[in-house]
């Protein structure tokens, strides 16, 4: 039998700093292990910093190196879905970031679980680099992703994993342009192995992904995979409007009574008027990030270009 293909595909935006040890340490683990074939895809993400030309140059050299490069920087999810587009053709690959937060010595025990069977190996973070507001907020998106969805997301999982052809296939598959990679990776299915291992910190550079980025991108993993929120805003517009009536209620009894309706109310009024708004606020936002959603993907704009020849990929 033919040794399996394998293709890594790494999204890369300005990590010059990172490549030469990247690469040195994917080739130390392919060359310690001779049953597979391997190749990898470089998406380069609109860098500034010289990474494209770097990995040109690495590309020019070596055959096993397909560098893909975007027309501007269209962001990690955009330029992870450009590499797997790339990658058909082999019988698996690995998707892993290009800082080496991913340690790249734990895709032979991934090549393994898939030789034994798993259809999609997951790669799962036994300890977080990440401190204060981040961690929190990885901690806590966890627990709201699980609990607004009843897709089996094992928590701790990125990007970093291995697909067989066949995920592969159902996966490019996918249209959205909101890409959430590990909620679309459980949608897709078949049969999950776990390998887990400790989050290193970035070899050098800083973070590319703000703040901001993750935030929107725990927005769209929520939104795109639950009509909870919605529900939720159905409820609180019934928990206030029963508030109301209920007001009604002891307001038109007192009266009935005979009983006095003096207060002085501005307080209460203001009150009233500040909770209602607000209410009626946050359900118009809700709906408003279905909406802006539903907007981008009917407009139908391609996930990225590429630099090269402007395709339409
Ligand atoms: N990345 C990218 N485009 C971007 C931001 C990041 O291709 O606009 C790449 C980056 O080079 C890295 C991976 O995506 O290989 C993860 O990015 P980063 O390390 O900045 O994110 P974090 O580790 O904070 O999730
Ligand atoms: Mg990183």
């Amino acid at each position: 039998m033919n040794p399996p293909r394998v293709t890594l595909v790494l999204p890369v935006f300005n990590e010059r700093a990172v490549l030469p040890e990247l690469w040195r340490r994917l080739a130390a683990v392919f060359a310690a292990r001779g049953d597979c074939r391997w190749s990898a895809v470089f998406v380069d993400d609109g860098s500034s910093d010289g990474s494209a030309d770097w990995l040109r140059t690495l590309g020019a050299a070596d055959p096993r190196v397909r560098v893909v490069e975007l027309s501007r920087n269209f962001g990690h999810q955009p330029a992870l879905t450009a590499g797997l587009h790339a990658a058909t053709g082999c019988d698996a690959v690995v998707t892993l970031d290009a800082d080496l937060q991913d340690p790249p010595e734990l895709i032979p025990e991934m090549i393994d679980a898939w030789r034994a069977g798993a259809g999609v190996v997951l790669a799962v973070r036994r300890s977080r680099r990440e401190h204060g507001l981040r961690r929190l907020g990885f901690d806590s998106f966890h627990r709201v992703f699980a609990s607004l969805t009843n897709l089996p997301v094992t928590a701790n999982t990125g990007t970093f994993g291995l697909m067989d052809a066949q995920a592969l296939v159902a996966f490019n598959a996918l249209p959205e342009r909101h890409r959430f990679f590990p909620g679309l990776r459980a949608w897709v299915g078949f049969r999950c192995a776990e390998v887990f291992y400790d989050r290193n910190d970035r070899f050098a550079g800083t973070p590319g992904q703000t703040l901001r980025r993750l935030v929107r991108y725990a927005l769209d993993g929520i939104f795109s995979f639950s009509h909870i929120p919605l529900r939720i805003v159905t409820y609180m517009g019934l928990l206030v409007a029963g508030g109301g009536f209920a007001i009604g209620l002891f307001f038109v009894f007192r009266r009935l009574l005979g009983q006095e309706i003096a207060f002085t109310g501005f307080t209460t009024l203001v009150t009233l008027m500040m909770l209602i708004g607000g209410v009626q606020l946050v359900a118009i936002g809700v709906l408003g990030e279905y909406l802006g959603r539903v907007y981008e993907e009917v407009k139908r704009r391609p996930l990225y270009v590429l630099k090269e020849d402007a395709r339409r990929p």
